[in-house]
């Protein structure tokens, strides 16, 4: 299983990546996961990175491809992976495939997850994750609060810097004039499976799946 999720901010790639990460045994790969660990491990990128983030803004198309072709040329995943997060800029999208190219892959689907804009505000004004493993939850939902103890490993639950309100709204900016086109190269050189992104984590868990024949 070799997976690329698209989709906006807060589209639920991470949730969806997650789940079918843990039910299949494949490498969940989330660029935003790896930069947020790099900013919690003290590196110099990762100070770096995390004032991009907070503005709401893209890390520089350099550093994620390094980050990426480190990853994927790891043995790791020799048996598949589903990416979370990469691509976002047509750079990131040629950048790849030359490395999946090098690398003699081929059988790759893009999961296209489609939620709207108002949708997505909503979400991450509700989205809170656990300081320590930043697993994803929702104060709608899951009846956890800012400052909660996760239901999982007791970490903190905070809400992300970049999950405010205004940071979204630069986020899905920069989606829809720079990451959203990265779609029409796909359709043109692979897969793409469309996927409604609303609804139920259950619901959409299923509607990958079918979409993707698993
Ligand atoms: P995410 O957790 O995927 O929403 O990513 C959080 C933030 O990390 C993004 O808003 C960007 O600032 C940065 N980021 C993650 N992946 C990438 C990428 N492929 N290219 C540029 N910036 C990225």
């Amino acid at each position: 299983m070799r997976l690329i999720f698209f989709g906006p901010p807060g589209g639920g790639k991470g949730t969806q990546a997650k789940l079918l990460s843990e039910e299949f045994k494949i490498p969940h790969i989330s660029t935003g996961d790896m930069l947020r660990a790099a900013f919690a491990s003290g590196s110099e990128m990762g100070k770096k990175a995390k004032v991009i983030m907070d503005a709401g803004h893209l890390v520089p198309d350099d550093v994620m491809i390094g980050i990426i072709r480190e990853v994927l040329e790891s043995p790791k995943v020799s048996t598949g992976f589903i990416l979370d997060g990469f691509p976002r800029t047509l750079e990131q999208g040629k950048a790849l495939s030359g490395i999946l190219d090098d690398l003699h892959i081929s059988d790759v689907t893009v999961v296209n997850l489609d939620v709207d804009d108002d949708e997505i505000i909503h979400r991450l004004n509700n989205r809170i994750v656990c300081e320590k493993t930043g697993r994803i939850f929702n104060t709608d939902f899951d009846q956890l609060k800012v400052g909660g103890a996760c239901p999982e490993c007791g970490g903190r639950l905070i809400q992300r810097d970049d999950d405010k309100e205004e940071t979204v709204r630069k986020r899905l900016t920069i989606y829809h004039s720079t990451t959203k086109p990265l779609i029409d190269y796909y359709k043109a050189h692979g897969v793409v499976a469309n996927v409604n992104g609303t609804g139920s984590i259950f619901v959409v868990h299923k509607a990958v799946k079918k979409a993707i024949g698993v």
